[in-house]
């Protein structure tokens, strides 16, 4: 038996269901729904995705049975409907649309009143004794079939009524009378010759034909693939094409056209809100030619409509279980709808609407959880740009370029090229934006002090985008756009120059840079349980998002900690509901006041002594933070990462840095300048770092166990709870690995028997060179638990710097080399097969082997997905991301419950925890 291509709907009745929306796409599998459940709906037939698919790998051919099948389905629909396929006295005419599996709104092309011709134009007027109507309808379809199936530009049509509407001294389409329009359509079917070289098709079916190879078309036109790109829309196998019986709302003052949501898709208020034009076709509503009324007002208007219509919102929300976007017509008084879906809405609208729903009972908790995307729940936590604002913004064309958002929420501020200056500035009260072309340890202070920071290069993990998430600060990277001159203090973006204190505005979700200020609105759930405002906490978005957590954490299987490297970090990611730290970059606590001073005398020194006495003034800072970090996570785990990045990092690398240091050490200028370059390495991020170091200089790893160790029993003796675990970074080898835990554990031993407290702490290491994840079985001999930095492992695998990966990232994604920027969501194949083979190699010598996700991965909610079912027992992630992470792991843990997944081994056991202390 051949291929069923063709499913048909109408008459109370349809071939296809709401599940099938892989095989009719959305819009198909809905009206075929709806259909079926008694909704009004016009009949009409679908072209499965099928069709499509066949057609892009059989050179643009469709396959061979379906124009009978089509033929057949034109019959029964002639049937249902009661007219017929190019009749010249009662002609059926017809809608032709697209509409893939998962919508694509306004991306592919849409042909509307096709099946009309002159004498079918002629039969119809008599009919409904309304010419003006079908003239109207006449010229609106050879515009729209010229342009859409033959490629004529639509301005030559725009031209001839243009032509029409002053040799009639007309100012409005509308005023045109019928045999005006009648004209038009002469004038339109003389363009259509001029441009296509033979005449307009009159023949019904043939109309059909060129119809549905244009839809099919559009598939694959440019922008339809950006869409489906920016999307992360993969694997859908094309668009249906959507065939149905056409309905009028231009048949006078009974009629008109609408588009509405069952809920306000702003805010999620449980309202019927939408808007309607009496005597419209549906273009006219989205066209804005017209000012549309609200959909209120309807009711007075037509009570028997509205009240139809109300009715039918209610039942649709019902049958779907969630909020639906409804386009409808109204002809001569007869209700009609023509689309229903899941509608689209913004974060603070996903969220009420999911929590109102589970309290109306018509969904479950699980439920509500799945429904909420982790961007969604991010803006919950982040001013964002008033949306009024930002589209008038974006109407007076002061959008400049674009670049990866790597750090939430919205910010405005003056333009400043260095760290010096952002601090100066908001010394003096002003708001600045930090632009650089990359940041570096260096630039925290200033980063700290700015609204924003914008770089030119780097990608979602370069140090401005881990920091700025860190932090919750709003942050865009990699923007190549941006020509940036630090020296002249100018940025130019094509024609445009900007100086410094000229005022820009950046999105940190979208990684939109527009020009001038931008109003944005602060998040109350910051406000209540970050900053412990009482007010805030009872405000209704802080009680929605509280609940929304409460409901992931009662499904999920793995921890949630966070990378925190400050007391006041790791207060923020408790608050945030935080189990712990998963990452404490102990180099982050070197750059402050002091501390930078005796890091650099460290690196200076010519021997162990040397070393050792500058070690010895950086160790009660050390102490003093993991104090305050102790305490803050009282109960819970925190590890700590022993000194990872190359030494040239804390070594000034400008003349007036460098004469500056050598002032404050009492040396020559050359003698620093001499360590500088002794420093350079071709490749810093493959270089001596990371265990290297301290494998080389071992009084670094001592100080630090000194100074967790000393702290941990310090925060025992005054009641705190502590679980210290010590990581080795960046091992490759057992070899490695060992040499560095004995150290880590003599000074562990020696300090507690000082103390003279029992502290159980552990020593485990990093999995992020791919050779480590290899011989993880060697590692697990004697390592306690392992944590993937899938930052490094992600750079290692693909041979990708992390920090340069803005300057081909773009392309490859554009060129569809990769689906994604790998930095942010893992490469499930690649780097993810690593972290499985990792798992498995660990826990095959060392069944209880504690495993974590450090790397930014652990705050990406399909990466942390994936972490959750292939056995880790947390993902850690920047402080503001907790909340994205602890949701994806509820849904994780509901996915795999539903799809019945085997159980999953892990070395921790949740509850256990939950019962800590909080
Ligand atoms: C990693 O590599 O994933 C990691 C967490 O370490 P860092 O980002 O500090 O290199
Ligand atoms: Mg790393």
């Amino acid at each position: 038996m051949s291929t069923k291509y063709v499913y048909f709907f109408g008459g109370g009745k349809a071939e296809g269901k709401v599940h099938m929306k892989d095989l009719l796409g959305g819009k198909g599998a809905n009206l075929a729904e709806m259909s079926s459940i008694g909704v009004p709906v016009p009949p009409g037939f679908t072209i499965s995705t099928e069709v499509c698919d066949y057609y892009y790998k059989n050179g643009k051919k469709k396959p061979a049975t379906l124009d009978k099948e089509i033929d057949l389905n034109i019959k029964k629909l002639e049937k249902v409907f009661g007219a017929k396929f190019g009749d010249k006295d009662n002609p059926l005419l017809v809608s032709v649309r697209s509409g893939a599996a998962v919508s694509m709104p306004g991306m592919m092309d849409t042909v509307l009143n096709l099946g009309i011709n002159d004498e079918a134009a002629a039969g119809l007027a008599k009919r409904t004794k309304n010419p003006r109507m079908v003239w109207d309808s006449y010229r609106r379809f050879i515009n729209m079939f010229g342009d859409v199936c033959m490629g004529v530009d639509h301005h030559h049509f725009e031209e001839e009524l243009t032509r029409i509407k002053q040799k009639h001294n007309k100012k409005l389409d509308t005023d045109l009378t019928a045999d005006e329009l009648q004209e038009v359509v002469e004038a339109y079917k003389n363009v259509y010759k001029k441009y296509v070289g033979k005449s307009f098709p009159e023949n019904a079916r043939e109309q059909l034909g060129y119809a549905v190879n244009a839809v099919l078309g559009s598939w694959n036109i440019p922008r339809a693939i950006k869409y489906r790109q920016i999307n992360k829309m993969h694997g859908l196998k094309g668009t249906a094409v959507n065939v149905q019986a056409m309905v009028f709302g231009n048949m006078g003052e009974s009629s008109g056209t609408g588009v509405a949501f069952t809920r306000n898709p702003a805010d999620g208020t449980d309202e019927f809100y939408g808007e309607y034009l009496i005597n419209a076709q549906g273009e006219d509503v989205v066209a804005g030619i017209r000012t549309p009324d609200p959909i209120s007002t309807l009711k007075k208007r037509m009570p028997k409509i509205y009240k139809e219509l109300d009715a039918i919102r209610l039942r649709l929300e019902k049958h779907y279980g969630d909020m639906q976007d409804v386009e409808f017509t109204i002809q001569e008084g007869k209700l009609f709808m023509l689309q229903t879906r899941n509608g689209k809405r913004t974060g603070l609208a996903a969220v009420k609407i999911a929590v109102d729903m589970v309290k109306e009972k018509r969904i479950t908790e699980e439920q509500g959880l799945l429904r909420i995307s982790g961007d969604q729940l991010n803006q919950l936590l982040f001013p964002i740009f008033d949306p009024k604002a930002k589209a008038a913004a974006l109407k007076t064309d002061r959008s400049l370029a674009k670049g990866l958002p790597a750090g939430p929420g919205a910010a405005s501020g003056l333009i400043v090229f260095t760290a010096e200056e952002a601090v100066k500035w908001v010394e003096k009260g002003q708001k600045v934006i930090l632009v650089r072309k990359e940041t570096s340890p260096e630039d925290v202070s200033g980063m700290w002090a700015a609204e924003a920071i914008l770089t030119s290069t780097g990608g979602m993990t370069s140090h401005a985008a881990v920091v700025a998430r860190g932090w919750g600060k709003c942050c865009v990277v990699g923007c190549g756009a941006l020509d940036i001159n630090a020296a002249k203090k100018t940025i130019t973006v094509g024609n445009s120059v900007l100086k410094e204190g000229d005022e820009i505005s950046i999105d940190g979700s979208t990684g939109e840079i527009l020009r001038g200020y931008v109003e944005t609105s602060a998040s109350p759930v910051v406000n209540g349980i970050v900053e412990g405002n009482k007010a805030a906490l009872k405000h209704p978005i802080c009680q929605m998002f509280l609940e929304v957590m409460k409901w992931a954490d009662k499904t999920r299987k793995i921890n949630v900690r966070t990378n925190a490297d400050s007391p006041q970090d790791s207060i923020n990611a408790r608050a945030l509901g935080a189990e712990g730290i998963g990452l404490c970059r102990t180099e982050h606590m070197f750059f402050e006041g002091e501390r930078i001073w005796a890091i650099r005398e460290m690196i200076l020194a010519n021997d162990v002594q040397g070393r050792e006495k500058a070690l010895t003034k950086l160790l009660p800072f050390q102490r003093k933070d993991f104090e305050g970090i102790f305490k803050a996570m009282n109960g819970f785990p925190v590890t700590v990462r022993l000194l990872d990045p190359p030494l040239h990092e804390f070594l000034p690398h400008d003349v007036k840095g460098q004469t500056e240091m050598a002032k404050r050490l009492n040396i020559t200028v050359e003698k620093v300048k001499a360590k500088v370059d002794s420093l350079h390495e071709f490749n810093p991020m493959l270089g001596h770092r990371g265990c290297r170091l301290s494998i080389t200089y071992p009084e670094i790893c001592r100080m630090q166990v000194t100074a967790i160790m000393e702290a941990a029993c310090n925060a025992a003796k005054s009641g705190i709870k502590v679980f210290p675990e010590i990581m080795i970074p960046l091992i490759g080898t057992k070899a490695e690995y060992d040499m560095m835990a004995e150290i880590a554990h003599e000074v562990a031993k020696n300090v507690i028997q000082e103390k003279n407290i029992k502290v159980n702490y552990m020593v485990g290491t990093m999995m992020e060179i791919p050779r480590a994840t290899l011989v993880a079985d060697k590692v697990a001999e004697n390592a306690e638990f392992f944590s993937f930095g899938t930052n490094d492992l992600t750079q290692m695998t693909f041979g990708y710097s992390r920090d340069d990966v803005g300057t081909f990232l773009p392309e490859y994604i554009e060129k569809r080399i990769l689906n994604e920027d790998p930095f942010a969501s893992i490469d499930q194949i690649g780097v993810g097969e690593l972290v499985k083979i990792g798992i498995e190699r660990g826990r095959s010598v060392r069944p209880k082997l504690k495993v974590g996700v450090c790397g930014e991965h652990g705050g990406d909610q399909e990466s942390v997905k994936f972490f959750a079912n292939v056995g880790c027992d947390y993902v850690s992630c920047s402080p503001y991301r907790v909340p994205i992470a602890r949701l994806a792991a509820g849904q994780a843990a509901i996915v795999a419950k539903k799809t019945n997944q085997p159980k999953i081994k892990r070395a921790v056991n949740r509850s256990s925890l939950k019962k800590a202390k909080r």
